[in-house]
Parts: structure tokens; sequence; C-alpha cells
């Protein structure tokens, strides 16, 4: 078994965090080290390294992650204006090997502006 990544560690209340939105399959934090105004990361409890590593059996739970993601920006005010990021793989900055949602609001995004 591989050590519990830092996101199972803040679910499970070992490591604080500032909680904006948890339920049975999510929880939704504010990001430590914030590149926008609004930099919230949304998390699936099940701890799934990386997106390729999904399966078929992982649908239901993305599409709810999206369309939480959604609320989520809505709530904070940047429904209108938002972008999510999921990085997958250490050589395109991933560096918490737990599927994240990256929600980024609040700034203006170039095009070529796309990584984090
Ligand atoms: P990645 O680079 O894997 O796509 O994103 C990981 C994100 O997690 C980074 O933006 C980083 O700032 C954030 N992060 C890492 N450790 C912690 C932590 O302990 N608490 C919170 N709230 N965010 C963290």
């Amino acid at each position: 078994m591989s050590e519990p990544s830092i996101f199972t560690r803040i679910m499970n209340g070992e490591i604080p965090a500032d909680k904006v939105y948890e339920d049975d399959d999510c929880i939704c934090i504010k990001d430590i080290a914030p590149k926008a105004p609004v930099h919230l990361l949304l998390i699936p409890r099940k701890p799934i390294p990386r997106l390729v590593d999904a399966t078929a059996e992982d649908q239901a739970l993305l599409g709810k992650l999206m369309v939480k993601a959604g609320e989520i920006a809505r709530e904070h005010n940047v429904g209108d204006a938002f972008r999510l990021v999921i990085n997958n793989g250490e050589e395109v900055g991933q560096t918490v090997f737990h599927l994240h949602l990256h929600i980024l609001g609040g700034k203006l995004f170039t095009e070529a502006e796309l990584g984090l």
C-alpha cells in the first residue's frame, strides 16, 4: 500500500485545510498557494492517483465533480469566468498524486497561460 496522499490526510482531519464544501464523495478546499484570487481544489474521496487511472467505474464520480465544480464556482462568484485544470503526470506539473480539479477564477487568463 502506498502512503496516504496529503489530500487523504486532510480528509481524515490529520492536516488542517480551509474547507469550502464536502459531501460523501468529495471535498473542496482552498489551495494553500493560490495562483488566482479564487483557487479551489475539488478532490474525490476516492484516491485515484491521476485522471488516466480512472476507469469506467469512476464515470459517475467524475461527472459529479464536473457539475459540482460549476456549482462551487457560482457560489464563489466566478461562475461566468473560471478555468478548470487537471494536471495529469509529473511532467505537466502534477505534484499531488490524488486526482483533483483546480477551480481558478477572479483574474484574467491568457490563452497562452495554461500552466499552473
Ligand atoms: P498539482 O500541482 O498536483 O496539480 O496541484 C497540487 C496543488 O495542491 C498545488 O496547487 C498546491 O499548492 C496544493 N497543495 C499542496 N499541499 C497542500 C496542502 O497541504 N493544503 C492545501 N490546501 N493545498 C495544498
